[in-house]
């Protein structure tokens, strides 16, 4: 099936077209400058930029493909989580779209697509496989039997998402936002033994799947205060290198863990921060020595984009999932469990 798929669910305006499980069109558009100044995602911006980008945004993406609206099967959408406003311009599109077009409509979650996205690049998931979901909203774990229709979570973040991690650590180091490149590309010239930052919930008695991120933040903005108490110069990169280096050790022992504790050899990584350089390298490194098949998108296809929008959407298709009401909303808080609706 040709599957149109939406993506609006925080600042990029996403539209895919995927047929089967190729990648024909992935355009993007995004208001990530106009959030800067604030060190954050501002809703109201978001969705405005939103409203504006997204009838050029499809008619770019039609135009890639080579495609008419008329060749389109089905259209997906992001239905959740993500930001309620931002999701509501999504959502409004795609319905205009499938009723315009008569064509089936899916409201997909977020995080499923993320784990979708990876089957453009190299083919079906193992099911059952172990997704490790790190992005700028969320931290999870998962299990996923069956990606069309069961996926489970094994554990989260307790506090903050370790993309905030990184984009919080950037905005004290003076880095631009977000923070997760900029970072990446300090930490290269760092060194990461330099400072030994707390890896959280990493004691026998915590939750073996559980991660937070909050500490570590606090541990890296306290050291640089006393630095700077000192007088003394920070070192960026070996901040960047150090903090970069606590992150990806307790994403990839977590992930090793949870695929050992399950049976499951397969693993697959996720959402923005599977874009970083050591964390795909450290990723590699302990599933080899562990016996897991990894897969790990390429990084432009790790962070949010329609195209795993409509990967996940046509998956939905080809496993005769029954397609949403037309009445579809969006629910910024929609749990993992619940792949589409
Ligand atoms: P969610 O998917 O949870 O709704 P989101 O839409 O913000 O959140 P993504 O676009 O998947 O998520 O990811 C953005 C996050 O990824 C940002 O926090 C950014 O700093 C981080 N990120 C991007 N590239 C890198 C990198 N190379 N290293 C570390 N983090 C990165
Ligand atoms: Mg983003
Ligand atoms: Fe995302």
């Amino acid at each position: 099936p040709l599957v149109l798929g939406f993506e609006t669910s925080c600042d990029e305006t996403g539209v895919g077209l995927v047929r089967g499980q190729t990648l024909l069109a992935d355009a993007l558009a995004t208001s990530v400058g106009e959030h800067e100044r604030f060190g954050g995602v501002v809703p109201e911006i978001a969705s405005r930029a939103h409203l504006e980008a997204m009838v050029p945004t499809v008619h770019r993406a039609l135009a890639d493909a080579g495609v008419t609206p008329d060749d389109v099967d089905a259209i997906a959408v992001t239905s959740g989580p993500g930001l309620t406003g931002a999701l509501l311009v999504g959502v409004a599109a795609a319905k205009a779209y499938a009723l315009a077009l008569d064509k089936p409509l899916y409201g997909v979650n977020h995080l499923a697509a993320h784990v979708a996205v990876d089957e453009l690049q190299h083919g079906r998931l193992a099911e059952p496989s172990i997704a490790l979901l790190v992005s700028g909203g969320h931290s999870s774990l998962l299990l996923v039997p069956d990606l069309a229709r069961d996926v489970e979570s094994l554990g989260r973040t307790i506090d903050d998402a370790a993309g905030e991690a990184f984009d919080k650590v950037a905005r004290v180091l003076g880095l631009p936002f977000p923070g997760g490149p900029p970072i990446d590309k300090a930490a290269r010239e760092g060194d990461a033994t330099a400072i030994d930052f707390p890896r959280g919930l990493t004691g026998p008695r915590d939750a073996p799947y559980d991660f937070s991120f909050s500490g570590l933040k606090t541990a890296v903005a306290r050291w640089i205060e006393a630095r700077q108490r000192a007088g003394e110069p920070v070192p960026v990169a070996d901040v960047a290198a150090s903090f970069q280096e606590a992150v990806a050790d307790v994403l990839t022992a977590k992930a090793v863990r949870a695929c050992r504790d399950t049976g499951v050899d397969h693993l697959v990584l996720g959402g923005g921060v599977a874009a970083n350089s050591r964390l795909r390298a450290l990723a590699e490194e302990r599933c080899t020595a562990a016996g897991i098949v990894l897969r790990v998108p390429s990084p432009r296809l790790c962070t949010d984009n329609g195209a795993m929008v409509a990967a996940l959407g046509s998956r939905l298709v080809e496993a005769g999932v029954t397609p949403s009401e037309p009445d579809l909303g969006a629910d910024s808080s929609l749990p993992i469990g619940v792949v589409s609706r």
